[in-house]
C-alpha cells in the first residue's frame, strides 16, 4: 500500500525527521488560511497523487502569493495529474500539500528497500538526487551505494559513515546522518514498510539535512497490524 507524501512526511515528524512545516487541504477555499498558519512568504504548492515526477509536470510549483495557491488548488483538484510514473489518463489530486519553501544548496538521494539475498535492509544513497535515480544508476553506477544494515548492530555507524561519504556530506552533516538512518530504520521496520525513499534529500541554505520529499509503501500482508496506517488508504489512487 502506499502514501501519499503528506501521510508519509507526517511518518517522517513522528520519527524526528527533518521536514517541513506544511498543510494539506482538500478544498481551495483553504489555502490562504494554510499559507497564514506555515507563515513565511514562499511557499511550494504540491499534488498529492501515488506517482513522482510531479515537478516535471506541473504538480510541484513554486510560489510567493498565497493567492497562487488557490489557483493552484482550482486548476488540480479533482483534476488528473500526468507524469512519467503514471498511465496515460493519470492520477486524480484530491489533496494538495502546502509547505515553506527551502532554499537548496545540493539534492541527494536516499530510499531503502528490502533485500530478501542477504535478508537485510538496503540504503541506497547517492550524491545525484532530484532526479531520475534509474539514469544515474545507468549513466554513473559509481554514484551509487548499496548499504545493508541492522538495526541495533554495533557497526550502523559505520555503515551509515559509509553513505555520507558516497552522499559527500561534510562532518556536520553526516553528524546528523546517523540519527536519521537510525530513525529511518526504526519507521522502516516499526510500520512495516516495505520501500521508503527520499529523493531529494536536500542539503538547505545553512547547510543542513532536510527531507524534502516521501514515497513510502507499506507491506500489505502486515497491514493487519498497522490499523493506524489502514486508514491512510486512499481508494481514489
Ligand atoms: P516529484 O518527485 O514528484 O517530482 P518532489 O517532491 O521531489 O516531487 O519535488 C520536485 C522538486 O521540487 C524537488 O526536487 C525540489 O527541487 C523541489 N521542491 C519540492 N519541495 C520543495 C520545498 N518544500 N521547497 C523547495 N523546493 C521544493
Ligand atoms: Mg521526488
Amino acid at each position: 500500500m502506499n502514501l501519499h507524501e503528506y501521510q508519509g512526511k507526517l511518518l517522517f515528524a513522528e520519527y524526528n525527521l527533518p521536514v517541513s512545516k506544511g498543510k494539506v487541504i482538500f478544498d481551495a477555499k483553504d489555502a490562504i488560511d494554510a499559507c497564514d498558519e506555515i507563515g513565511g512568504d514562499k511557499w511550494v504548492v504540491k499534488a498529492q497523487v501515488h506517482a513522482g515526477g510531479r515537478g516535471k509536470s506541473g504538480g510541484v510549483q513554486l510560489i510567493d502569493n498565497p493567492e497562487q495557491a488557490i489557483e493552484f488548488a482550482q486548476k488540480w483538484l479533482g483534476n488528473r495529474l500526468i507524469t512519467y510514473q503514471t498511465d496515460a489518463v493519470g492520477q486524480i489530486v484530491n489533496s494538495i500539500l502546502i509547505e515553506e519553501c527551502t532554499d537548496i544548496d545540493q539534492e541527494l538521494y536516499l530510499s531503502a528497500v528490502i533485500d530478501r539475498d542477504t535478508q537485510k535492509i538496503v540504503f541506497i544513497g547517492s550524491c545525484e538526487g532530484g532526479v531520475n535515480i534509474e539514469e544515474v544508476a545507468k549513466n554513473a553506477p559509481e554514484k551509487i551505494i548499496y548499504q545493508g544494515v541492522t538495526y541495533g548492530d554495533k557497526s550502523l555507524p559505520e555503515d551509515a559513515t559509509n553513505i555520507a561519504k558516497v552522499l559527500k556530506l561534510d562532518e556536520k552533516q553526516t553528524d546528523q546522518f546517523l540519527p536519521i538512518i537510525e530513525n529511518l530504520l526504526r519507521l522502516f521496520i516499526e510500520k512495516d514498510l516495505s520501500l521508503l525513499e527520499i529523493n531529494p534529500l536536500v542539503i538547505n541554505e545553512k547547510g543542513d539535512l532536510h527531507c524534502l520529499d516521501a514515497k513510502i509503501n507499506i507491506d500489505s500482508n502486515a497491514l493487519y497490524r498497522q490499523p493506524e496506517l489502514q486508514d491512510m488508504y486512499d481508494e481514489s489512487q
